[in-house]
Formats: structure tokens, C-alpha cells, sequence
């Protein structure tokens, strides 16, 4: 699986299937999960996954994409920083794990990642970076052809190209 940096807005890209950084109880919210939730419709995509109803940290669902220009969205849920002792690592590594689990039963093709707990989750941007990278390049049989990490800020940017270029 080849992995990339593009930094810009996730809603807009052009792929198989989009993550959503959710929250357990799939109602929406800020950051990403309300930015995917306006783009994708946000009636239509409440009602889907007020239907699936819940997911656990480092599980992931999937719902259509709706009015987005990718066919899916797939929901998974990072770990709440609580100062590292309480398992994040390995939730936020499960998340990545989970998602591409999931778009490989879909038969997506090009799946592209926020940048998961990191925002409102408060995962330090340097340690979730590595688990990103790390935890993608550990799969190695996948219908995932490519996977794109999308950062939305210029620090975020960087730590992915420093990452990749390694
Ligand atoms: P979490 O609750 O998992 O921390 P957030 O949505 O608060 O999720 O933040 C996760 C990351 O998504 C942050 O790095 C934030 O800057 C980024 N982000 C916010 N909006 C978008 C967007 N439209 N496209 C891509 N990334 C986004």
C-alpha cells in the first residue's frame, strides 16, 4: 500500500472512502466529524448512522458518502488524550487498523485519513503522526491501493513528509 501527505480539506478529495473522526455515539460534532457531516448531508447522514448507533474507540463503521464525491465514510472513534497511560496509543493505532479492515470489505481502493484525535482529542500531533505512518506500513495484504493522510494545518503537514520521506 503506497501512503501519502496531502494537506487540505478531507470533504473535498476525490477517493473510494473518507474517515471520519467520530464519536461514539455517531451524533456529529465539530472539527472534521461536523465538516464531513455538512458536506456529506447532514440529514441523511445523521439518519444512517443514528441506525448503526454506536461505536467503541479503535472501531470503525461505515455509512455512504452521500452528497460527497467519495461513495463512503468510514466512522471510527480515536482514543480522548488522557495524558498517555490509558491506552491511547494503542486505540489510535486500532483506528487506522479498523478503518482500513473495513475499506477492504468495502473493495475501496484509495482511502484517505484525518489526522484522528488530534484536534478537540487532544493526541499530541508528533506521537499520533508516527502512529499514523507506522500503523499503515504494518499492513501489508490489503485492497488498499493508497492511503492519504490529510493534514489540515502546516505542522501536521511537515510531521507526515518527515515521516514518509523516512
Ligand atoms: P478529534 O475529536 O478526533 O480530535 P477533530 O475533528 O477535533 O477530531 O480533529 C482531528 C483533526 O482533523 C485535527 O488535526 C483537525 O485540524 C483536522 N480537521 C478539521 N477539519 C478538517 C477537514 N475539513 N479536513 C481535514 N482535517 C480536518
Amino acid at each position: 500500500m503506497q501512503i501519502e501527505a496531502v494537506k487540505g480539506d478531507i470533504t473535498l478529495l476525490h477517493v473510494d472512502a473518507i474517515v471520519n473522526a467520530a464519536n461514539q455515539a455517531l451524533a456529529g460534532g465539530g472539527g472534521v466529524d461536523g465538516a464531513i457531516h455538512r458536506a456529506a448531508g447532514a440529514a441523511e447522514l445523521h439518519k444512517a448512522c443514528a441506525k448503526i448507533g454506536h461505536c467503541d474507540p479503535g472501531d470503525a463503521v461505515a455509512t455512504p458518502g452521500f452528497k460527497l464525491s467519495a461513495k463512503w465514510i468510514i466512522h471510527t472513534v480515536g482514543p480522548v488524550w488522557h495524558g498517555g497511560g490509558h491506552n491511547e496509543a494503542a486505540i489510535l493505532a486500532s483506528c487506522y487498523r479498523k478503518s482500513i479492515e473495513v475499506a477492504d470489505r468495502l473493495q475501496a481502493r484509495v482511502v484517505a485519513f484525518p489526522a484522528i484525535s488530534t484536534g478537540v482529542y487532544g493526541f499530541p500531533q508528533d506521537q499520533a503522526a508516527h502512529i499514523a505512518v507506522d500503523t499503515l506500513r504494518s499492513i501489508d495484504s490489503s485492497t488498499v491501493e493508497r492511503s492519504i493522510l490529510v493534514a489540515f494545518d502546516d505542522s501536521t503537514f511537515s510531521l507526515y513528509n518527515a515521516l514518509l520521506s523516512s
